[in-house]
């Protein structure tokens, strides 16, 4: 049993940010997204929750995470949109950007846009 190292799996690696001109930045997950935090080892970092919401249009997961540096608890929330999925599946091109990357504090207040994954 290890439901943790389950969850995070479903966290992805990276995120990309748009720099306007500047192409895309990588940015890790593995970072805590409170205010005031810098904390950005992953072994201080427990997922520990996983809510998932499906729709026609969208997948959305949220992922409950444990911050043991500042002890607060953020989510990860990965939205992927399914209408851009299914129109680049027929094609050999890259597929576009089809998920959105948000960061809520434990209230579910947002604390932003991260990016893309
Ligand atoms: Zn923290």
């Amino acid at each position: 049993m290890n439901d943790d190292e389950d969850l995070r799996d479903e966290i992805p690696s990276y995120a990309f940010i748009s720099l306007a001109r500047r192409g895309m930045e990588k940015i890790s997950l593995d970072q805590c997204f409170l205010k005031n935090c810098d904390n950005d080892d992953p072994k201080l970092l427990e997922p520990f929750k996983k809510e998932e919401i499906e729709n026609d249009k969208e997948q959305i997961r949220k992922i409950y995470i444990k911050c043991k540096k500042c002890g607060g608890t953020y989510i990860l929330k990965l939205k992927t949109l399914k209408l851009i999925a299914k129109s680049t599946q027929d094609t050999d091109e890259e597929p576009l950007s089809m998920g959105l990357v948000y960061a809520l504090d434990e209230e579910e207040n947002n604390l932003g846009h991260i990016g893309y994954f």
